[in-house]
């Protein structure tokens, strides 16, 4: 990241590709990968950084960069730059957000937490 002024703005200057993280494969064979995706989690909107597991086929999202105040204006920007964008699904029991894995219910994805709930009381030892 580089940060610049420019008049009266400041500037960021974020990289949009970067090297696949593959510690399997030589230099000269890591292609250019996503450095930044858009994420809609909740009500929380953002640009993040993309961390890239390629040695494990899989991306991860990392730290969020830019706050947007709504969807349409992160999907705005992504759309301008050409960034993904990443939608976390809410817990149909609980509502909050699912980020990683999580199970399929009666009254659709659930989280980790209210599956275990349900197992717990569903057990014959409580
Ligand atoms: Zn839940």
């Amino acid at each position: 990241m580089k940060i610049i002024k420019e008049g009266n703005e400041l500037v960021l200057r974020l990289p949009l590709l970067q090297k696949e993280n593959n510690f399997y494969k030589g230099e000269e064979d890591l292609i250019d990968t996503q450095n930044l995706i858009g994420v809609v989690s909740g009500n929380e909107y953002t640009i993040s950084q993309l961390n890239d597991l390629s040695y494990k086929g899989d991306q991860q999202e990392g730290m969020p960069i830019i706050y947007f105040s709504s969807k349409e204006e992160l999907k705005e920007a992504c759309k301008t730059c050409g960034i993904d964008i990443w939608e976390h699904p809410l817990c149909a029991y609980c509502g909050k957000v699912i980020r990683g894995s999580s199970t399929w219910a009666s009254k659709g994805t659930q989280c980790w937490d209210c599956s275990n709930l349900e197992n717990l009381e569903a057990s014959p030892l409580s």
